[in-house]
């Protein structure tokens, strides 16, 4: 027999067979005519965990029959041992060739050592990268000091509805002492990286109006404030020309960013730079001038100004002086920053500035999310920076991310310790058409999470 690191590396090639195999599963979860698709994905999802050795595994329906989630247990290790809930999602996002796809979107393809296939990257890498891992784990002599609980949804691209509600109903069935968060994204194909932090978010609609109606810009311009104007004026003063936002309160609970935030930061700065110049290629970088910018994409709160609609935009001139315009905002917030108070001072201070002459009205979006401040130092990071270290031969780095990724925050509440460990790439494509990832990355995921699984047993993690 042999140890798990070895018999993964026996297995590769029938792993990869098997992953191939989910991503021809078209598990799209936005589209109700592939409802079928998706449980057919869940029941495969299930026997994979029972032929791999877990003690159970099942198929939870969901309200409607729709995206169900596949939920597995191994309790080997015993009831004094720790417990690792490793989560996933298997759903992806709709793909059609016409989207500019060079292959059958959901037929894997290999090519340079790449694998092209819709979910390639998001966020079947994932699942099949932890489900191979575990495999390798319960088949050695060596079995894991850890219980491993497994939890794959099937509805994360489709607004994660049902699975909020099925943990707050049955937060025994996936508490732990570490959740693991697999989805997401490394900086490079050589380099790992640990995200510590996400931003929450809030937001709202502003809508001005003056006139009852549309009205003659001859007869009556002049002596209407514009709505459109007057919007754009309440737009233009939410911030100074440092990029700071002016909302009085705004930055009040605001979590600075320390001394290490800034050491840990200055280290992806580079990569970030790199990935700016190529994704963003604005002609300069803007935003608060004493931050630098992994700290302005991740440490920072924004308001940002997401569309604005008003008056006549259609071909030739139309003189309308417009009755109405509206403006959509959304806030990305930062630790300690409560949704709901950094809504209120937005829309207090849109109030107070807003002239006599116009009528507002403000409709906030719900719900909004609070951002997410893992632990740096926990040892549940350290397992995963020796997890990344032994698979990749380098040293992750630490970054903050922009978004949110919402289950992390339901993790939070069953379990003691969260790490977000991502085998993918920013440019692997997610969401878009020629989605894929380097096959050394779904072979290093394995090799990351059987090290994970080890580490946090050895009492390490
Ligand atoms: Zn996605």
């Amino acid at each position: 027999m042999s140890n798990p690191y070895q018999y993964a590396k026996r297995n590769q090639e029938r792993f990869l067979d098997e992953y191939q195999e989910l991503l021809r599963i078209r598990t799209i979860s936005t589209q109700p005519q592939h409802a079928e698709d998706v449980a057919r994905a869940a029941e495969w999802l299930r026997e994979m965990m029972l032929r791999i050795g877990m003690d159970s595994a099942e198929v939870i329906l969901m309200p409607a029959g729709r995206c169900p989630l596949a939920l597995g247990e191994w309790n080997g290790a015993g009831e004094a041992a720790p417990t690792i809930l490793i989560y996933c999602h298997y759903d992806v996002q709709p793909a059609e060739v016409a989207d500019g796809w060079d292959t059958e979107p959901f037929e894997p393809t290999i090519k340079d050592g790449r694998l092209y296939c819709r979910g390639a990257v998001d966020s079947k890498l994932h699942v099949m990268s932890n489900l191979k891992a575990v495999e390798s784990c319960l088949a050695s002599d060596d079995k894991p000091k850890v219980n491993i609980k497994v939890v794959l949804e099937g509805e994360e691209e489709s607004g994660s509805e049902n699975i909020n509600a099925f943990i707050a109903a049955h937060p025994e069935r996936l508490a732990a002492d570490i959740a693991m968060i697999s989805d997401g994204a490394i900086l490079a194909p050589d380099q790992p990286s640990l995200t510590y932090g996400l931003r929450g978010i809030t937001g709202l609609e502003l809508h001005v109006s003056a006139p009852v109606s549309d009205l003659h810009s001859g007869h009556w311009g002049g002596s209407v404030h514009n709505p459109i104007q007057a919007l754009c004026e309440i737009l233009a003063r939410l911030h100074d020309e440092n990029g700071t936002v002016t909302v009085p309160g705004f930055y009040d609970d605001v979590a600075a960013v320390t001394p290490q935030d800034r050491a840990l930061l200055e280290k992806v700065e580079p990569f970030m730079q790199a990935e700016w110049d190529d994704v963003v290629s604005a002609p300069s970088v803007w935003g608060e001038s004493e931050y630098i910018l992994p700290e302005r994409l991740g440490a920072r709160p924004t308001l940002e100004i997401n569309g604005i609609h008003g008056g006549y935009t259609g071909a030739g001139m139309k003189t309308v002086l417009p009755a109405r315009a509206f403006a959509k905002i959304t806030c990305r917030l930062v630790p300690h920053q409560d949704p709901a108070r950094a809504l209120r001072c937005v829309m207090e201070h849109i109030k107070r500035i807003a002239p006599s002459s116009i009528s507002v009205e403000m409709r906030p979006s719900e719900p909004g999310a609070e951002a997410v401040l893992l632990d740096v130092d926990g040892p549940a990071m350290a397992a995963a920076a020796e997890a990344y270290t032994f698979a990749w031969g380098v040293e992750p780095v630490y970054e903050r991310a922009g978004g949110s990724v919402p289950i992390t925050f339901e993790c939070m509440k069953v379990a003691k310790e969260v790490v977000i460990m991502s085998y993918g790439l920013k440019s692997g494509r997610a969401h878009g058409p020629n989605e894929n990832i380097y096959l050394q990355n779904f072979y290093n995921g394995i090799q990351s999470t059987i090290k994970f699984i080890d580490v946090v047993g050895e009492g390490r993690g």
